[in-house]
């Protein structure tokens, strides 16, 4: 759907469809709707929970936390993977229910505590329920719960404080090196001349490149759609044991988003 389209038509039905919650990998989980990710990191029954998604989504992502057995207290840390209504908005009723702390990149951090997304767009600002952010993050910072560790990288471009964060599961024995990459699709950003966000160009480059190095044999991204999350479920209940692992998706992506940004670029600059 272009963007345009998007603004006229509302968001995509599968963003607010509630949906069951599955095992990734050994300590991770999905917990968000059929058409925007949240993932549960968890160690020794205590939890961290990666994106809000929408506010209306809170309720169903609650439900699935609760499904996998574990109380709403037991998620002690919020994580973002940027500050967009779709991935944010469900933060603050998150917060408020499970008592958890919010750590975010700084350069996203008063986006979310303004509930309003920075930089120019070609569909407006879209506004969100605010929230106050506990811990502010630099880029390589380590977020620690128990033996979970995940670590922030700055991948900015789509968003200032675009988060891309990294840590280490096991499946099937393996230990595996997991990417949570933050987006890198254009979206509505405006290219050219983007007054509240002069460096966005530069940025998406620097962070193509960043991502594009990253080595990763497991890739969860914001929008499932982009990993084949859920096509990956179906593959793996049907007896692929390791349909998660694909260390080829993340530079796969990476050279989509970047050919469809430079081609934007182009289209905008004339
Ligand atoms: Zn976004």
């Amino acid at each position: 759907m272009t963007t345009s389209a998007f603004a006229l038509l509302g968001q995509p039905a599968a963003w607010s469809e509630p949906t069951k919650p599955f095992k990734i990998l050994d300590n991770i989980y999905y917990v968000g709707t059929k058409g925007l990710a949240a993932y549960l990191i968890v160690s020794d029954g205590k939890a961290i929970l990666l994106d809000g998604t929408l506010a209306e989504n809170v309720g169903p992502i609650e439900n699935n936390i609760r499904a996998l057995g574990f109380k709403l207290e037991d998620v002690k840390i919020i994580l973002n993977s940027h500050a967009h209504f779709d991935h944010a908005a469900g933060i603050a009723g998150l917060k408020r229910d499970t008592g958890a702390q919010v750590m975010a990149m700084e350069q996203d951090r008063s986006a979310l505590e303004h509930g309003r997304q920075e930089g120019d767009t070609n569909y407006g600002g879209a506004r969100f329920p605010a929230v106050k952010v506990d811990r502010s993050l630099r880029d390589g910072d380590v977020v620690t719960l128990g033996d979970v560790k995940m670590t922030a990288l700055l991948t900015p471009g789509h968003t200032k404080g675009c988060t891309t964060w990294t840590t280490t599961a096991t499946n099937n024995g393996m230990a595996r090196r997991v990417v949570f990459p933050c987006s890198i699709t254009v979206a509505g950003n405006i290219l050219v001349g983007n007054k509240g966000y002069p460096g966005l160009v530069e940025d998406f480059r620097k962070s193509f490149d960043r991502l594009g190095a990253m080595e990763a044999d497991v890739v969860l991204p914001a929008h499932p759609e982009f990993g084949d999350v859920f096509e990956r479920k179906e593959r793996r209940d049907a007896g692929d044991k390791e349909a998660f692992v694909d260390t080829a998706l993340l530079s796969r992506m990476v050279e989509q988003a970047k050919a469809s940004f430079e081609k934007e670029l182009k289209k905008a600059r004339k």
